[in-house]
C-alpha cells in the first residue's frame, strides 16, 4: 500500500476541494505534506484501500462513484467504514 505526498495538480486539487488525502487505486494513497504523518488519516485512506483490495478496481471505482451519487460523502458506506477505522489501531 504505497502513500506518497501528493504534488503539484493533485494537490491543488485537494487543497481547493478540502481534502487532506486521497486513494487512488492501483497508484497509491496520496496526501498534502504537512498531513503525512496523521495516523487517523492514514487510518482512514488504508480502509479505502483495503475496499479497493477487496472489490477490485472496477467495483471500488463503480461503487464509490454511486454512492457519492445516492448518499453524499458523509453517509457514504464506504466513508462511513473508513471513519470507523481512523478510531482502530
Ligand atoms: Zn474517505
Amino acid at each position: 500500500m504505497p502513500i506518497r505526498i501528493a504534488r503539484g495538480l493533485l494537490a491543488w486539487w485537494l487543497r481547493r476541494a478540502g481534502y487532506a488525502g486521497i486513494t487512488l487505486p492501483p497508484l497509491g494513497i496520496y496526501l498534502l505534506g504537512h498531513r503525512i504523518d496523521d495516523v487517523r488519516l492514514r487510518r482512514h485512506e488504508a480502509a479505502h484501500w483495503q475496499q479497493y483490495r477487496r472489490l477490485g478496481l472496477v467495483r471500488f471505482s463503480a461503487l464509490y462513484l454511486w454512492g457519492l451519487a445516492r448518499y453524499g460523502y458523509q453517509r457514504h458506506p464506504m466513508e462511513i467504514e473508513a471513519r470507523r477505522a481512523e478510531r482502530e489501531s
